[in-house]
């Protein structure tokens, strides 16, 4: 059921209203197929709308003064902090995942609106002298402009405030387009923004499910200056494009293919545990996701016994029930996809050491699973698995361990567990991946900046770093 206060409309120039053709989408409960609500589907022309209100808004917004801007910001992360319960719940509704998820979820959603009231202050620029001692450089560091925001469904929360909290940050204004699936987490953040004292314009947001039109219209407005993209790399490629026509600024966080290495002097308790939250935080539906795990021949067996014991023992079952540790996947097309690529593994050879199937339950369920003897050249280890399974090959030596952990096009994140911190740093330096959880199952903290190489994306988010990606440096060659 949905909370009677959650706006379902778009939010364009500090007022909540429909789309200007009537329309409306159905947003689904994953975890009975049911409709828990009907949001405004945004058009392009509501996008134009959006757009001339970022932009109108963008001269006096970027005017305001940083330590304003901040305690705007902190407003918003106490009000979250304060409505955590209830966006869990949210969460939980649209997403499917179990509460305990959507609960850290909000949690870190906030505090990217902390971290970056903490920053806003801190956007310094420079003064040099020039080598020659002819004159100075002084560089200014200001806000790129109106941004649009696209996000994903599968941290509904997070993806949004870890993209507004740096703009609003640096002086920008912005046009939110969510997912479809979850929609109406996106709006309620919004809510919170409208709460916390940002002015009308500043931040827009806009449900809509002809998603490519209406972000392709934006990216050929000449106001809009920069585009930030979570998702796919399929997609992030098509924006990619699209900004190029107007060479348009482009922060893109893409997808994932991340390797959990297990060298045989791991400490194997910590290994397991970190690879229960590499794993199945979010059902393993997270871009940090560990997709394919290589573990050192001699702990290999040893170790998938154990995942797999930790594995079977999880409680599956709707994300809003308070015992759920894995809820369901977001839709039927997930649950399709996941069971493909375990059918077409166990064809392959694989052994299943747990799960391996849809349980016989209505929603969009898939059993946590655990596969060993994987081929090396199975499609489960290339694809984004994006679901609570995972593949074990063994491996003899370091070398083939890395080679097999660089082989994709993906570069996101890794997770190395060995007790030689020496071996550990060298292994990290050789990966070639934007972060590497070094005995660590977590790497995603709003300080540190998260963000992928290769064709997992450009730019950072999080950190300082973060902020940067929302300010142009400019440089005034000055003589006095
Ligand atoms: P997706 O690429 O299908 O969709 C992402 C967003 O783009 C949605 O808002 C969608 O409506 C929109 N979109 C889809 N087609 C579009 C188009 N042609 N033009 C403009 N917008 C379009 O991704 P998803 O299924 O929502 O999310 C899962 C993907 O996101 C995974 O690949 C995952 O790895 C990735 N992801 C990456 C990160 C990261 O930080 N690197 C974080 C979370 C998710």
């Amino acid at each position: 059921m949905l909370m009677k206060d959650v706006p379902t409309d778009l939010y364009v120039g500090g007022t909540w209203g429909s789309a200007s053709d009537g329309g409306r989408f159905d947003v689904l409960d994953p975890a009975t197929g049911d409709v828990v609500a009907s949001v405004a589907d945004g058009t392009v022309a509501d996008a134009a709308r959006a757009v001339d209100a970022a932009s109108a808004a963008g001269k006096a917004w970027a005017a305001t003064a940083p330590r304003e801007r901040a305690e705007t910001l902190r407003r918003a992360f106490g009000l979250m902090v304060e409505r955590r319960d209830e966006l869990a719940n949210l969460i939980s509704l649209e997403n499917g995942k179990a509460l305990s998820d959507a609960r850290g979820e909000v949690a870190y959603a906030a505090e990217f609106f902390r971290w970056y009231a903490e920053e806003a202050v801190r956007a310094q620029g420079s003064v040099a002298t020039a080598p020659s001692g002819t004159n100075k450089i002084m560089v200014l560091r200001q806000p790129v402009g109106v941004c649009v925001l696209v996000t994903p469904w599968n941290f509904p929360a997070a993806m949004a405030t870890r993209k507004i909290g740096p703009a609003l940050a640096a002086g920008c204004t912005v046009v939110l387009k969510p997912a479809s699936d979850t929609p109406l987490t996106a709006l309620a953040v919004a809510a919170i923004l409208e709460q916390a004292g940002v002015p009308a314009g500043v931040v827009n947001v806009l449900p809509a499910r002809r998603s490519g039109a209406v972000v392709s219209a934006m990216l050929h407005d000449p106001r809009v200056r920069k585009v930030s993209f979570t998702g796919s790399t399929e997609v992030g490629r098509v924006l990619l494009r699209e900004a190029a026509d107007r060479v348009v600024n482009a922060s893109m966080e893409l997808g994932g293919n991340a390797p959990f290495l297990v060298f045989a002097d791991a400490d194997l308790d910590a290994a397991v545990e970190g690879a229960m939250v590499a794993k199945m935080r979010n059902a393993g539906e997270a871009c940090t996701a560990a997709n394919r795990f290589y573990v050192e021949a001699p702990v290999a067996e040893e170790f998938g016994r154990r995942l797999a014991e930790r594995m079977a023992a999880l409680v599956v079952g709707p994300g809003t029930a308070p015992d759920t540790q894995v809820g369901p996947l977001v839709n039927e097309a997930a649950v399709a996809k996941v069971d493909e690529l375990v059918t077409g593994v166990v064809a392959a050879g694989a052994r299943v050491l747990t799960g391996g199937k849809r349980p016989d339950r209505p929603g969009f369920y898939y059993e946590p699973t655990v596969v060993c003897d994987v081929p090396s050249n199975a499609a489960i280890l290339d694809e984004e698995i994006f679901g609570p399974v995972a593949p074990i090959v063994s491996f003899t030596s370091q070398d083939e361990a890395i080679a097999a952990a660089n082989a994709t096009e993906y570069g996101l994140v890794c997770y190395v567990y060995t007790t030689d911190l020496a071996r550990g740093l060298r292994v990290a330096e050789a990966l070639e991946y934007g972060m590497v959880g070094l005995n660590r199952g977590l790497v995603s903290d709003p300080a540190a900046p998260f963000g992928g190489v290769k064709q997992s994306g450009l730019g950072r988010e999080g950190g300082h770093e973060g902020l940067l990606d929302y300010l142009e440096d400019k440089y005034i060659a000055v003589d006095w």
